[in-house]
């Protein structure tokens, strides 16, 4: 396969002295462009330190042309390479003259241009530049203040320079309208070329609230004097998480960054019905609607949103967002119920600018839709057909579930359920999984070493900095507390069911599990999580454990503050700590329940980055993910764990509240493991539909992801 081939061009010194060697690095460069070109899916790597072998001997000016390097051989397409990652300096933080000397060798721009980087390298050799310089922008005029900290994302100055900025100008308004909006078009302009990410967008537009919540009063007594004084939008975007849907941070994030770019935003929130949306729309008049979501349910909410729309005569085109969406989605259930807008899957905040700018531009927005239309018709065309027929019947299916050896379960160390009203945050920090909190904000890389990426390193690392400044702040101050529940019941698997018994042997609960239908080869197995507990025809004792934790409670507290002080930085910031917080405490429990409190694995001795592989005996499977699709089940979780006790709540699409929270089964034995249903027949949706007294369209509704075949 063409992306299994990595190629590996030579790179050699430059500035040498010797002329054939100044365009070494501008080689390299053109043959990762070339190479990318003409074999798109073929991977470059090279050797970088070798560049530099001419300065050796001087760290700073070699680490200056590593990065300068790195920075252009990226762009060209490089996917890899060998380099000390510690000795990475950040292309933006390269002092301008020395960055001009450096970039003059790397490109070969100038014939005299080793000579004059070898005239600055013993200077630069002194270490450090001074801390003076650091403050070196305060003397700039104060338009040049107001961008420098717009982009530096530096709130410390920002209401005196606005102060001194409304001063000079004849208007409030003008403040905003210059100098701010410069400075944030600057901001734009970095995003939009890859060298800003969206921390440093976010923190960019929390200087910019700050300036113009200064300003508000200016503008409010202006109008009060009879001038009208509104800032010119360059369009009014609705934004709402669907009804009985949770997902905030991404919401929050696409907000920011176009308020940043200067778009109105009405934010309605989370969990609201079509309804509010329609109206809102109708009364605010807005030119864009977005619409986001993270669980599956909500799949169904936004084609229905959709639909309402046409229904009440809309044409404004709708944007959809959020983890489970899809472009495929879009193009097949939602733009077809809502022809007359256009309808547009966003992928990440980062694309959201650019999309919601072609839709509001009178020269672009009929190409783009025009486009987008055409491209969501052939996926339309291309999908293959509801692969039915690679199904086998359920009965079959079961034949093939997978090989058990039943030995009897140890008891756990009690039985029913176990509150935690507040469980030790210290304990948790240690178990938070980092790399999905970088995820959070499209910082692409594993922590740790994500910390130095040569591309996202330094943002990552402020980002992380702050993180962990916040992280104190929680734990000193108290502001959330972590809130759970565990309960261990006997349990007995009857057909694709599980039993959960009381200490009497009464059935107290059932588990309804689906099993994976597609045919398999010869050897291989079709799981359903009910093949992991004794059958009750085995006589063998056997125990299935049920946890939600969450880290939410007084999350809403922190985050209406924060949003009070004009701080959406903060806030997300907090947000997404609480969510890192609610896995470290399943993470720690589930370990505890191996250890100590059911203590099947009492012997078990991982560290954090094996618990984050998952290396131990066991599962904790969640009801929405691939092994137990089906979020109502959660129903049968929350009400034997008695979750209202510890704060934690489902909403009507079975999200969970706090949004910060997790819950789900344990499975102690070493068979169990994590799989996907993947699609399934009608067989076995009649089957589920009667096991959980549903009718069929209700068992086709909820499990509507997972068909295999046309409702
Ligand atoms: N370390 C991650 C959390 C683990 S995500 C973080 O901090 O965000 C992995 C969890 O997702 C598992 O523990 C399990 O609860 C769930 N999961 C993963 N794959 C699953 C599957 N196929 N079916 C059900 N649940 C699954």
């Amino acid at each position: 396969p063409p992306e299994d081939i990595i190629f590996d061009p030579n790179i050699f010194a430059i500035g040498t002295g010797i002329e054939e060697h100044a365009g070494y690095a501008v080689a390299y460069i053109e043959a990762v462009r070339r190479i990318k070109a003409e074999l798109p899916h073929a991977l470059v790597s090279g050797g970088v330190s070798n560049v530099s072998f001419s300065f050796r001997g001087n760290d700073p000016v070699r680490e200056a042309i590593h990065t300068v390097f790195l920075y252009h051989a990226i762009e060209a397409g490089m996917d890899m390479g060998i380099v000390n990652a510690g000795q990475l300096a950040i292309y933006s933080d390269i002092e301008p003259g020395l960055l001009e000397r450096v970039e003059d060798v790397v490109l070969n721009r100038r014939a005299d241009a080793t000579d004059r980087l070898l005239a600055i390298a013993d200077q630069v050799k002194g270490g450090p530049a001074a801390t003076a310089a650091d403050l070196a922008w305060r003397s700039l005029p104060v338009a040049g203040r107001l961008s420098h900290a717009l982009v530096e994302g530096i709130t410390d100055y920002i209401v005196e320079d606005t102060e001194e900025a409304r001063r000079l100008a004849a208007r409030p308004i003008e403040v905003i309208e210059g100098p701010l909006m410069d400075g944030m078009n600057v901001v734009g302009d970095l995003f939009g070329a890859g060298k800003m990410f969206l921390p440093q967008v976010v923190k960019s537009a929390r200087v910019m609230k700050k300036a113009v919540a200064h300003l508000i009063p200016y503008i409010e007594a202006e109008k009060a004097r009879g001038g009208s004084a509104d800032a010119k939008a360059k369009g009014k975007v609705l934004l709402a998480t669907v009804k009985g849907d949770v997902h905030d941070i991404g919401k929050n994030i696409v907000g920011v960054v176009l308020q940043c770019n200067n778009f109105e935003v009405i934010d309605l929130g989370v969990m609201v019905p079509a309804a509010r949306i329609l109206e809102t729309a109708r009364t605010e008049d807005v030119d864009l609607i977005g619409l986001s979501g993270l669980i599956t349910p909500s799949l169904e909410e936004m084609a229905f949103v959709a639909g309402e729309l046409e229904r009440e005569g809309f044409d404004t085109p709708l944007l959809i967002g959020g983890a489970t969406t899809s472009r495929a989605h879009t193009a097949v259930k939602i733009e077809p119920a809502y022809r007359r807008g256009p309808t547009v899957h966003v992928l990440d905040a980062s694309r959201a600018v650019g999309v919601a700018s072609s839709l509001m531009s009178d020269t672009l927005r009929s190409d783009f839709v025009t486009g987008i239309r055409e491209e969501y018709r052939s996926v339309r065309a291309a999908r293959a057909p509801r692969d039915g027929g690679r199904l086998q019947p359920i009965a079959t299916a079961r034949e093939a579930r997978p090989p058990v050896d039943w030995t009897p379960a140890p008891a756990p160390g009690f039985l029913g359920v176990r509150h935690f009203d507040d469980y030790p945050l210290a304990e948790l920090v240690e178990r938070i999984d980092w790399t999905p909190f970088f995820q959070t904000w499209e910082l692409r890389g594993h922590y740790p070493a994500i910390l130095t990426d040569p591309e996202v390193g330094a943002a990552a690392t402020s980002l992380f900095a702050d993180a962990e400044r916040m992280l104190r702040r929680i734990l000193d101050d108290r502001l959330l507390r972590a809130r759970g529940a565990v309960a261990f019941h006997p349990a007995r698997a009857r057909g694709d069911d599980i039993e959960l018994l009381d200490g009497a042997g009464a059935v107290l609960a059932t588990i309804h599990t689906l099993r994976q239908q597609m045919a398999k080869g010869e050897g291989r197995h079709n799981h359903a999580l009910a093949d992991y507990v004794a059958p009750a025809d085995s006589g063998v004792p056997d125990y299935v454990g049920l946890f939600a934790v969450t880290a939410g409670a007084g999350a809403a507290e922190m985050i209406a503050a924060f949003r009070a002080a004009h701080d959406d930085y903060s806030a997300i910031l907090a947000e997404a700590l609480a969510d890192r917080l609610a896995e470290a405490f399943a993470e720690r429990l589930h370990e505890r329940v191996r250890k100590e409190l059911w203590g099947y694995a009492s012997d078990e001795a991982l560290d954090n980055t094996a618990l984050i592989r998952e290396e131990y005996q066991g599962i904790r499977p969640a009801p929405g993910y691939p092994a137990c699709p089906d979020h109502t089940e959660k129903e049968t979780i929350f009400g034997l764990l008695d979750a209202a006790k510890v704060g934690i709540s489902l909403t009507e699409s079975y999200a969970m509240l706090p949004g910060a929270s997790v819950s789900g089964y344990y499975f102690w034995r070493p068979e169990a493991r994590y799989f996907g249903v993947g699609k399934i027949g009608k067989d076995q949706v009649e089957d589920y539909a009667r096991r959980k007294g549903w009718d069929l369209a209700r068992a086709e509704r909820w499990l509507a992801p997972n068909l295999g075949y046309e409702r």
